[in-house]
């Protein structure tokens, strides 16, 4: 069957990147299927759960207004997460004397850019790589590709002051409880040395000093990974567009042509632009681009209550840290700045991009059994949010970048590490377009394209498969 477990990218730290050996640079068109020119109704709409924690718990702020009736542009930007919300400001940066339109179906913050776990992780973790890291010129390329993601958004947080994304340079701990876990730890340290990477291998009874708890008996340490309250950063993040870039929130683009002219449609009008950035993940394919190629994995999250000074003290550790796990399908934590315990596991393979009633209820009791799991003496300790959010995973774990067709330009599939590599894609988008070229927009041109998956049935069966596969395998560490 067409996906295989060492080929899903999971994890988060949600799988920390594979790309395979990147071929000479070709249109991305050559072989995708070509959108049509007339009309294209968008057959599925963003439509995430009511309860992300970090929406709910960062700056409420006032979203702007969804658009109404018609505008039009030279440059527009489709997605306003973490890709969409780079590429938007670094064209308006690099066209100043342009207009650029930037459509977010839901508000910002509320999609999966404001669902994650909060990780920016630096370093490279190819796990079809018996040392995790592969190919020595990829794993660098990936390395500078994520630290220029961290670096922007790192600049941009000192820049304009973002207080609600409580970004600290924390580093994160990959933890293992079984042996299993013990040998990835082992082997990537291996790899992330060879590629001059510090980290340090943190044995089980030093782990409670560090974490609070005695769950795991293994932990590799890397010190570059930076983590974020995701929502309040890319409400942050929106809230500091350059002037020359108009956000339009809650407008959905409904139906889109591509000749004569392009033409988005939205409930009350139409936008007309020049040039055409789709940034909205596996809802790129609606578009008609990269179809069987990027599909929508959801994983979900939970965020206690912030703990009593009493219980902060009954766990001890640090007062701030990230765990994710030594097996992808496993469980990522974090004990974040307010206190809380968030806990982020479980897949589901949701075909439209769209949240699944009853599915936050299902997995809420796997988060539960897993935070007992880790900190048995916080039992009364209730969960106050659940949610879920959707990856643009592909099988090679590759991403589509660059041209889609003529005029129309794409950042698609982060995988499960879009806050660093769709914020550096977005700007290296944006750049490409400008005529720059760096190493970084070198790599991403050369990227193979995402690998086609069969058709369904056998693609939904196969992602199911896979993915019970794998939460089933990653016993304790889930
Ligand atoms: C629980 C969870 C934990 C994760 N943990 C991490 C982590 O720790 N670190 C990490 O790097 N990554 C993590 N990820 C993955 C990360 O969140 C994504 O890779 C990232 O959000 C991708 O950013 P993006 O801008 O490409 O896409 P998105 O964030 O999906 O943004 C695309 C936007 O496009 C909008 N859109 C779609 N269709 C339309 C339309 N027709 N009209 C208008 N707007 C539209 C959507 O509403 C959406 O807001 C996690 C994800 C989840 C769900």
């Amino acid at each position: 069957m067409g996906i295989s477990r060492r080929k899903l990218l999971v994890g988060t730290g949600v799988g920390a990147g594979v790309i395979a050996a990147g071929g000479g640079a070709t249109l991305l068109t050559d072989n995708l299927p070509k959108a049509p020119d007339s009309l294209l109704n968008i057959d599925a709409l963003p439509s995430d759960d009511p309860t992300p924690g970090w929406f709910h718990t960062s700056v409420k702020r006032q979203p702007k207004p969804a658009l109404v009736g018609d505008a039009n542009a030279p440059w527009v930007v489709i997605g306003g997460g973490f890709s969409g919300l780079a590429a938007a400001r670094q064209l308006a940066l690099n066209f100043p004397d342009d207009r650029v339109i930037l459509v977010e179906a839901q508000q910002v913050g509320f999609g999966t850019s404001g669902r994650n776990a909060g990780f920016l992780i630096d370093v490279p973790h190819d796990i079809s790589a018996p040392d995790y890291i592969g190919d020595k010129a990829i794993a660098r390329n990936i390395l500078n590709l994520n630290q220029t993601g961290q670096r922007i958004l790192k600049d941009l947080v000192e820049e304009h002051n973002i207080v609600e994304a409580h970004m600290r340079h924390s580093g994160k701990y990959q933890a293992a409880v079984e042996d299993s876990g013990f040998a990835v730890l082992d082997a990537y340290r291996g790899g992330l040395e060879s590629l001059g990477q510090t980290c340090k291998i943190i044995e089980g009874k030093d782990l409670p000093d560090h974490l609070g708890t005695k769950f795991y008996r293994k932990a590799l340490y890397t010190p570059g990974t930076i983590l974020v309250q995701p929502s309040g950063l890319v409400k942050g993040l929106a809230d500091s567009l350059p002037a020359n870039v108009t956000l339009f929130e809650e407008t959905p683009i409904t139906a889109v042509e591509y000749e004569p002219q392009i033409v988005l449609h939205h409930a009350t009008g139409r936008i007309l632009a020049d040039k055409l950035i789709l940034a909205n993940n596996a809802f790129g394919t609606h578009f008609g681009f990269g179809a069987r190629t990027i599909f929508p994995v959801f994983t979900y999250g939970s965020l206690t209550r912030p703990l009593t000074k009493a219980e902060q003290e009954s766990i001890g550790g640090q007062e701030f840290w990230g765990v994710i796990p030594a097996d992808p399908f496993g469980t990522t934590s974090r004990r974040t700045h307010d206190n809380r315990i968030l806990i982020r596991n479980s897949f589901s393979f949701n075909e439209d991009g769209r949240h699944k009633p009853g599915y936050t209820q299902k997995y809420r009791q796997s988060h539960r059994l897993s935070f007992e799991r880790r900190f048995p003496s916080l039992k009364d300790v209730n969960f106050e949010y659940t949610w879920g959010g959707g990856l643009g995973m592909t099988r090679n774990g590759s991403s589509l970048f660059g041209e889609l067709r003529k005029n129309v330009y794409g950042s698609l599939g982060c995988n499960g590490l879009g806050t660093v590599r769709g914020t550096a894609m977005g700007t290296m988008l944006a750049d490409w377009l400008a005529g720059k070229r760096n190493d970084t927009i070198d790599f991403l041109l050369s990227l193979p394209k995402p690998e086609w998956n069969p058709p369904d049935p056998f693609l939904t069966m196969g992602v199911n498969f896979t993915l019970r596969r794998g939460m089933h395998d990653a016993g304790l560490e889930a």
